[in-house]
């Protein structure tokens, strides 16, 4: 039992009995080119008194992390440890909210609170006592006999907490439960949550949320932890040592918030997101960027061209937290293009912020048809996927279906993979006029670009094609 630091100057410290705990905790799903490693070697404990949040990007497998620890899905390897015991099947000291409430539209509020109740063998009187005051301590007095769909999303939430915590549960999980929600109703809910813990009246011991946003992190958690995209152990484990009720505009929290945005980018040189864990054929040699170990971010021409621009127009550079500040944009929607950038060359992060290359910004500064040929250089120089359309193109003598390119790639990614990698690669190479793409026969036909580009044979020997 390794103890981790205890987290902070809470008005409720960490008293540091272990309730749950991850050990060497694998987990993979069954995908169409075989096995998909999600989680591997997680090693974490939850301790009462403390709310620890999951933090990672879109694809990470926060959410297979916290149903492994709820007992709703089995480990792979490894063990989810509950009060000393291995746990099999649901854990008994859990109760989960979910990102979409997951209410039942047929029954009151009253009766979907009770449903969490459902399986203690309770008098319905007792029942209907406890549900009243899970309603109570939530806020929804007044809206016991409503049904979900005569309230709005924070209401909607609401029940779902009450229903959580009417069962008194050791652990509230919690899997985004505030990113349906508009960002007032979201503020207004979390500072609720936050008070109730705070004044001892929430009836759970620890709290487990998952959140891809890092301000939320910083703002509710006592220790955070940082979920790689590549399955393997904790990229990092922050504590939060911030009183509560924090505040947003305070130099330590944003500090804090740009060492998790140092900690949350940082393009992976090997094998990408979620990557299926199979080595192909060109996955030996070390360095040489394949299609199979650099796969593209999800980010379009549009967006990655806008935030070079405004990158531009900050001086070169700007910390990441304030430019998703200023484009209202989440961590997920920010950083493939963040990645793309950088990939590309046009851009490189440092600690917490986001400075533009003498290329980056040559690429903003062009006209359109100067920054299609600085792109399409790029392009060609860094992702492999687009060179292996083009040379593939180049081989065919013109046309060549999506289906063939489908199959290049089922060794190493899902189909869902495939059909994102297909997306980014081709929208580049269509902006950077390489080649054409009609959608209707899923067809790809060489443009001017692509005809005139050389391959270097010796160096560039054209990945399998
Ligand atoms: P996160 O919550 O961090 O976004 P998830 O835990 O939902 O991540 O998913 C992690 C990875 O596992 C993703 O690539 C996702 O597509 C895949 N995945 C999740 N659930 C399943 C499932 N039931 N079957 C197959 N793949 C899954
Ligand atoms: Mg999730």
């Amino acid at each position: 039992m390794d103890p981790d630091t205890a987290g902070g100057a809470s008005a409720r410290p960490a008293d540091g009995e272990v309730l749950l705990a991850a050990r060497a905790l694998a987990k993979s799903y069954a995908g169409t080119g075989g096995e998909l490693p999600v989680l591997a070697g997680i090693d974490l404990e939850i301790r009462t008194g403390e709310i620890v949040a999951l933090l990672g990007r879109s694809g990470s497998g926060k959410s297979t992390l916290l149903r492994c620890l709820a007992g709703l899905i089995p480990a792979g390897s490894g063990s989810v440890v509950y009060r000393g015991e291995p746990l099999s099947g649901a854990n008994p000291g859990s109760a989960m909210v979910f990102q979409t409430f997951a209410l039942l539209p047929w029954l009151t509020v009253q009766q979907n609170v009770e449903l969490g109740l459902e399986a203690r063998g309770l008098r319905r009187a007792e029942r209907a006592a406890a549900a009243l005051q899970a309603i109570d301590l939530i806020g929804l007095d007044g809206f016991a006999s409503a049904y979900p769909k005569e309230l709005s999303g924070g209401m909607r939430q609401r029940v779902g907490f009450a229903r959580a915590l009417v069962v008194e549960p050791d652990v509230l999980m919690m899997d985004e439960p505030f990113s349906a929600l508009d960002v007032l109703t979201a503020e207004n809910l979390r500072g609720e949550l936050l008070e109730l813990w705070e004044s001892g009246q929430f009836p759970t011991r620890a709290v487990v949320m998952v959140t891809h946003n890092i301000e939320e992190a910083v703002l509710m958690a006592d220790r955070v932890v940082v979920l790689d995209a590549r399955p393997g152990p904790l990229k990092a484990v922050f504590d939060i040592p911030l009183a509560r009720p924090r505040d947003r505009g305070a130099p330590a929290f944003g500090a804090l918030v740009d060492r998790l945005y140092g900690v949350m980018t940082g393009r992976a040189q090997e094998p990408g997101p979620a990557l299926l864990g199979r080595p192909g054929p060109q996955a030996g040699g070390p360095g040489r960027p394949t299609p199979a170990n650099t796969p593209l971010p999800q980010a379009g021409v549009d967006g990655l061209a806008g935030l070079a621009e405004i990158l531009a127009r900050h001086g070169d550079r700007c910390e990441l937290a304030d430019l998703a500040d200023e484009l209202g944009l989440e961590v997920d929607d920010l950083l493939p293009m963040v990645d793309a950038l950088e990939l590309l060359g046009f851009a490189v992060v440092h600690g917490g912020e986001l400075l533009l290359t003498p290329e980056g910004s040559g690429f903003a500064d062009a006209d359109v048809q100067d920054s299609k040929k600085i792109f399409a250089g790029a392009v060609l120089d860094a992702a492999p996927l687009v060179r292996l359309i083009v040379t593939s193109l180049q081989r065919r003598e013109g046309t060549l279906r999506a289906g063939f390119f489908r199959d290049l790639l089922a060794h190493h990614y899902t189909g869902e993979q495939i059909a994102q990698q297909l997306e980014t690669a081709t929208d580049w190479g269509r902006y950077a006029a390489l080649f054409t793409y009609d959608a209707g026969p899923e067809q790809y036909t060489l443009d001017e670009g692509g005809a005139a580009w050389h391959v270097r044979p010796p160096r560039a020997a054209a990945p399998a094609g």
